[in-house]
């Protein structure tokens, strides 16, 4: 049951997602991309709203920023939008805006970057200074892109050695973001990309006047098969002691040790501290694990060597994006189930908190 919300391209969870908001009596917006997608399609960032367009509570749920990440964060907001929930939540002051395929590029190419080989989830920051050096990154680079794909059996030998040599190495860690290497993994760019600028106006927009704003940004490819991580990266204590009573005490913040996912400067999500300074904001990053992770690492390697060989073979290109479709996104039953289950009991937990301060009168 649960894997029919799941779909099979970009395109499809497009039409979908638009269909689906247009039955919910959801506002529609469009946010069309300038470039096109794999298959010559219209690629845009989609937005619905569900609820009272003066609610003093929103819940927001974004999918895609890392491209093919998005095949999840679709079916959890397609799942979403056919739900009672949604009227639970609208009878309790609180609105639901879906923000779908934040990076439409990636998602419709299979990609985790967008079209400039950017990762969205290290642009979100303050261009005005310097990004943090990244020495670990630094020392790793030249092995991680490899001249040649496949690698050499000289490479991976060399890449096996240093990363565990620099396992231990967390903030930063290899993952952490850099801005030296465009060509590179976590790469941070040098502006805010379309997709910053994008999230950012719509978020301003729709968040505006909002007492309390929760967002959820849900992601795949590290952790546990079908496991939801709930990484909270947020600072004022109080804060998260609220995300501990909505979420529970597997919530990980994401400067704990035993986080799956490493410090990282440029978030999406903290962009709503920014954007909506007087609302009180409750943030999540949602990782759900996929395959393990030298997977992962090295279709995320090949995707960085395709970015800078546009001209390879169309046989090694297809299998890289086939590489990285399977790293980000499992085909299987299972996993799709486990995928809706966490994000159903997520969902109400946060719509119930959101409710309950607003009813207790106790946020921010
Ligand atoms: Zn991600």
């Amino acid at each position: 049951m649960s894997a029919r919300h799941f779909s099979r391209t970009y395109g499809e969870a497009r039409q979908r997602f638009l269909e689906a908001a247009h039955k919910a009596a959801a506002a529609i917006e469009s946010h069309v991309h300038p470039l096109k997608g794999a298959e010559g399609e219209e690629i845009a960032t989609d937005t619905a709203w569900v609820g009272p367009a003066d609610a003093k509570n929103l819940l927001i749920v974004s999918s895609g920023a890392h491209g093919p990440e998005g095949f999840s964060g679709s079916a959890c907001q397609l799942a979403l939008l056919g739900d009672e929930l949604l009227g639970r939540a609208t009878q309790r002051d609180v609105a639901v805006l879906l923000i779908h395929a934040v990076n439409p590029f990636g998602f419709s190419h299979l990609k985790r970057t967008n079209e400039d080989n950017i990762d969205l989830n290290r642009n979100f920051n303050d261009f005005s200074k310097p990004y943090p050096d990244n020495p670990v990154y630094e020392e790793i680079h030249g092995l991680l892109v490899p001249e040649t794909w496949p690698p050499s059996a000289e490479n991976e030998t060399q890449l096996a050695a240093a990363m565990t040599r620099l396992a231990g190495q967390r903030n930063p860690g290899v993952s952490s973001g850099q801005a030296r290497h465009p060509d590179g993994l976590f790469y941070s760019g040098t502006a805010p990309a379309w997709s910053n600028r994008t999230i950012r106006s719509i978020v301003r927009r729709h968040g505006a006047g909002r007492r309390h704003i929760a967002w959820l940004d849900v992601h795949t490819g590290l952790g546990p098969y079908g496991h939801g991580e709930k990484i909270f990266g947020s600072n004022p204590p109080q804060t998260l002691q609220r995300a501990l009573s909505w979420w529970g005490c597997d919530l990980i913040a994401s400067t704990q040790a035993e986080s799956v996912s490493p410090r990282t400067v440029g978030h999406i999500t903290y962009c709503a501290f920014e954007e909506c300074p007087t609302a009180a904001l409750t943030p999540m990053t949602l990782e759900y694990g996929t395959l393990p992770s030298p997977q992962v690492r090295r279709a995320l390697r090949g995707e960085a060597w395709l970015a800078g060989h546009p001209d390879a073979a169309p046989s090694v290109a297809a299998a890289i994006r086939q590489s990285v479709r399977d790293a980000f996104y499992v085909d299987a039953d299972d996993w799709k189930g486990m995928i809706l289950g966490q994000f159903r009991a997520l969902a109400l937990q946060t719509i119930n908190g959101l409710a309950a301060t607003q009813e207790q009168g106790n946020a921010p």
